[in-house]
């Protein structure tokens, strides 16, 4: 076959390679973090996993490293903000950040105990602020931009009965995605969020094994399946590179069309 050359005058497509990039992602011991994870790394990246347990996360950095990939592991609580500030001080900057640690106790409201209110909001909002103006600090300091890329759900987008304070506060994620992705744009660095629908995961399986609910979910999602890890795997790698250039305060929705019923 004849090989031809784009005239020099014909755009060329952006990398989605994110070689020699740093990237940190929470909670990458298991589940979606692990997914995210593992697509950077395989993108080129080196990646930092954090979580609390320290063998999850040691054994995912090994497996990519064992790989030929770059990955390191430390144990992190993101609840813990002076840690927080700490460890991104001593060990970054990082221009890829993945804010996926969190969590969910489905319950009417009525029946949500303060403790449960207070675990969820303080993983999934305060932490999740707390870790990006750590990685923002960073990033400003050595004069680098970088995208975010918060793991938010489709409930940042609609609301599900049980889920009353998981809705707040991926919707409260998906406002800090606006508003932080207005802040920091001056500074190269941007924002966006993946908003995945259910995905079998330590998270959510406990549930997804009632048929009653399964078949609840599954009714409400017009491609007929759950989501599975891989399917984050791309809209983060798109994210984290330069294909997303222009692309801040977004949200990536990849629920297989559950929130456009
Ligand atoms: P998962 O399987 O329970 O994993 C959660 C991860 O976060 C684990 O690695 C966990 O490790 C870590 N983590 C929890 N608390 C932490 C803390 N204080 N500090 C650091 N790491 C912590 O959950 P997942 O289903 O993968 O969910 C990940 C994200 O996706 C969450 O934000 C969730 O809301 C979102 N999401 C999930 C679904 C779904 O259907 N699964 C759908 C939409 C959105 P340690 O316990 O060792 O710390």
């Amino acid at each position: 076959m004849r090989e031809t050359k784009l005239g020099a005058d014909m755009p060329r497509t952006p990398s989605w390679r994110l070689d020699g990039r740093r990237a940190l992602v929470t909670g990458a011991g298991r589940g979606i973090g692990m997914a995210a994870a593992v697509a950077l790394a395989e993108a080129g990246a080196d990646v930092t996993l954090v979580a609390r347990s320290a063998p999850e996360v040691q054994g995912v950095a090994t497996a990519l490293r064992a790989a030929g990939h770059r990955a390191s592991a430390a144990t992190l609580d993101v609840t813990d903000a002076e840690s927080v500030a700490r460890f991104v001080r001593e060990t970054g900057p990082y221009p890829i950040l993945v804010n996926n640690a969190g969590t969910n106790r489905p319950a009417p409201l009525t029946d949500t105990p303060d403790g449960d209110i207070d675990v969820m909001l303080d993983l999934n909002v305060r932490a999740a602020l707390v870790v990006a103006r750590e990685v923002v600090r960073g990033l400003v300091a050595a004069g680098q931009g970088g995208s975010i890329i918060q793991i938010s759900s489709q409930m940042g987008h609609v609301g599900a009965a049980r889920r009353t304070v998981y809705c707040a506060s991926k919707h409260a994620l998906e406002g800090m995605t606006k508003a932080l992705a207005c802040e920091v744009g001056p500074h190269g660095i941007r924002v966006n969020s993946v908003c995945p629908t259910f995905i079998a995961t330590d998270m959510t399986r406990a549930q997804l094994e009632r048929q009653d609910f399964r078949a609840e979910v599954l009714a409400k999602i017009p491609l007929g399946r759950l989501g599975e890890l891989c399917d984050i795997m791309g809209p983060v790698v798109f994210l984290a590179s330069d294909a997303a250039a222009l692309m801040t305060g977004a949200s990536l929705l990849v629920d297989g069309g559950w929130t456009a019923a």
